[in-house]
Order: structure tokens, then sequence, then C-alpha cells
């Protein structure tokens, strides 16, 4: 988690406190007062870092003014506010790769999400296309715990160990390297998100036995299960250790096997906190993210996307309330937009994806005045082998909607 500009700790005020979020805390400052700076893209020119939002917020609307309709903001919902006020188009990772699949007219797509959606809209845009994504240290620690060389060792072990008796279908969720998405299209497989992992499990089931799916543990015990595997025919491949710490048995048996990896903001969701929100607010609805642990989401009322989430509060009654286990800068986004509901946050700290709170103004001012000045920067450029078969497996995915 980053440190955050949050209100002092004498004042945190009760976690599901709907009228005291701590997160309301969360001011714009300019980069250079950013405490976690320290350990973002560094290469951004001086002249930017103490800008005031106030600067920032005018060099990007004239920007924007002289770039006009060549150019497209992508947004997505785990940005801060200061960021998706500029977005043409807000979603979720699926809708946003659906979008950029379509978008027509457009020379430049930057993409105010992290690194592995910039490489999904590469993949999926026309060729001459140009993608930026703001600031380059913006990534994603669930998709970095799957090492394409781990999981190639892990294919082989795997494979190996069947010797050809059942056929292995590799998943990838969305949130994984270009590279990986290249893996899974060469070998039948296909990428997923949270909007639409069911569809995904049966596309796989109906052409092998068993599915490796990688990297989000949780997402994929939680789709399974949803579709009536037990969880001792899941099993848990850890890559730290050899055959995965399982014996060739327990491969055998699985129907799925999960990478070990996780989302650490929708991990921190839990039980307890479910249940202290029930205890306050006795009608509480709790809708999670399927990134969240099994038990999590088991004790939840239900769970979904991003763009589930939204639908299913903004589609409810006035009066309802709603405890929300997903990123901090949605839920508030989400209580803003319904002040006849009372919308909060499942978890009592602030608790933003700190890496997709690296995007800042100063980063996009920075981009696009370079794209004028005719030097741009921060392209994402994922090469023609990578994308050939990355695109197969975004393609399949794209036709089950
Ligand atoms: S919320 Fe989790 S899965 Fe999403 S970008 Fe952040 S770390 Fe990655």
């Amino acid at each position: 988690m980053v440190a955050l500009t949050a209100a002092p700790a004498t004042s945190t005020p009760d976690y599901n406190d709907p009228t005291t979020c701590p997160t309301d805390s969360l001011t714009p400052v300019p980069l250079v007062e950013e405490p976690a700076f320290v350990s973002w893209q560094q290469d951004i020119p001086g002249r930017y870092l103490e800008m005031t939002p106030d600067e920032l917020d005018e060099r990007i609307r004239s920007a924007r003014g002289v770039l006009g309709a060549k150019l497209s903001i992508l947004g997505h919902h785990y940005q801060r506010d200061e960021v998706i006020k500029y977005a043409d188009l807000t979603g979720d990772s699926f809708k946003l790769a659906q979008h950029a699949a379509s978008a027509e007219g457009v020379e430049t797509v930057l993409f105010c999400g992290v690194h592995f959606m910039a490489e999904s809209a590469d993949i999926l845009t026309r060729p001459d296309v140009r993608v930026i994504l703001p600031n380059m240290a913006a990534g994603c620690s669930m998709a970095d715990m799957a090492d394409p060389d781990d999981v190639y060792e892990a294919w082989d072990t795997i494979t190996e160990a069947l010797g050809g008796a059942a056929k292995v279908i590799p998943l990838t969720y969305m949130n994984s390297a270009a590279s990986l998405k290249a893996f899974v299209g060469e070998r039948d497989g296909l990428v997923c998100t949270s909007s639409n992992a069911p569809k995904t499990f049966d596309y796989a089931f109906a052409r092998g036995d068993k599915i490796l799916f990688f990297p989000d543990q949780h997402l994929g015990r939680n789709t399974g299960w949803s579709m009536g595997i037990p969880l001792d025919e899941m099993a848990l491949w850890n890559w730290r250790l050899p055959n995965g710490g399982l014996t060739d048995e327990q491969i055998d048996k699985a129907r799925v096997i999960l990478w070990q990896g996780h989302c650490s903001t929708h991990q921190r969701f839990s039980v307890e906190q479910i249940e202290q929100a029930r205890a306050k607010y006795p009608d509480v609805n709790v809708i999670v993210h399927p990134e969240c642990r099994w038990e999590t989401v088991q004790a939840a009322d239900d769970n979904g996307s991003t763009e589930k989430i939204i639908r299913t509060v903004t589609a409810a009654a006035a009066g309802t309330t709603w405890a929300i286990g997903t990123e901090i800068n949605l839920v508030n986004r989400l209580a803003h937009d319904n002040p006849d509901k009372r919308v909060f946050c499942l978890d009592p700290v602030v608790c933003p994806c700190s890496t997709m709170y690296r995007i800042h103004p100063a980063y996009i001012a920075w981009t696009l005045e370079s794209l004028i000045a005719g030097q741009p920067v921060n392209e994402v450029r994922v090469d023609a082998e990578t994308r050939k078969w990355a695109l197969v497996a975004l393609e399949r995915m794209l036709t089950l909607v």
C-alpha cells in the first residue's frame, strides 16, 4: 500500500461510517509532494514536479484542445478523481479493451491505467495507433507474480506429469504480461476478465480436461466454485516450490490448477469486516470483487466485476445500504454518485491500488505536451510475434460476449 496524504490517526473514523470515509482527505498535491513519488518514473522533466493541480489542469486542457479527436483518454475505474475527470471513457479492463478494439479515427490512446492494460490496448488497436502510459512505473503487483519463465516451466512440468493423458488449456487473467497472453493464444487458450471468467471456463472445458489459470488464484477459485467445481479439485501451484509444491497425483486429480498469485488490494477484504458491517447495519448488502478471497466472497451477498458492482448499486432502491469490497477510488465515486443510498468501503484503512495511484496529472501533462512537441514518450509497443498470438487469445475472449 502507498503512504497517502490522509487524515491524522487521531481523526481516523469508524471504518464503516459512510459520512467520514478517511479517503476524503486524499487531496491533489504537486507530484513532488506525493510521498511515494520516489519509486515512480523519475525521468519526467523537473519543471512538472512542483506544478500545482490548477496549473496542471490548465496545461492538460490546453493540450487536449490541440490534439482534439485524434486523442482518446481511457480511464480505469480505480484511477483517482483528479485523473478520471480527463477520461473520454471510463471502465474496467474488459470494457476498455472492447473500446480500444473498436475505436475509429483515433491516433493516440492515453491509457490511464496500468501497464498490462496499455499493452492490451496496443494489441487490440490498429498498428498505426500509438498507445501511451503516462507513468511507466504503473504496473500491477498481481501481474508481476506470474513471471513468464515460471509459467513456461510450470506448463512443461504439468504436461509432463500428465503424460498426454489429459489436455490442459491455459487461461490467463487480463492482468498479465502480453507474452503470457501470447503463450495461451498459441496453446488453444484465451484471456479472461472478471466480467467473463465463467464463459472462458466453459470455452476451456469444451476443448480440454483441465485449466491452468494464472495469475490470480482467487478469481480462478471463485469462478471454478461458482461453476460447481469442488475446492479439492482446484490445486494451488506455488511457483516458488519444485513441482509447484504438488505431487503428480494432485496434478492428475485437479480440474483447475491455480497460480499462487493475488491482488494485494482485494486480498485485504475479510469475513470479519463483513461481520462488522452487518453488526452495524443489519440491512446492509455486501458486494465484493471476485479477486477477494473465497471465504470473503462466500460471506458476501454478491460478487462481480467493477462494472457489475456499479450496475448493481446504481440500480438499487433509494435508502438501501451497500458495503463494497473493491478499490477505494471506485467506492468513493459510487458513494458520491448515489447520494440517496448509504455506500461505503468494507476496509477500515485507506486502500487504493498503489500502482494505479501512480498516474498523476503531472504525467498526463508531460506525455501530452511531449506528443504535441513531436517527441512522444512512454509509448507501449508489443512486438509483432507476441502481438499476433496475444491477439488470438484476446479475440477468443471478445467473441464470447
Ligand atoms: S487492483 Fe490489484 S489487480 Fe488491479 S491493478 Fe491494482 S494490484 Fe493489480
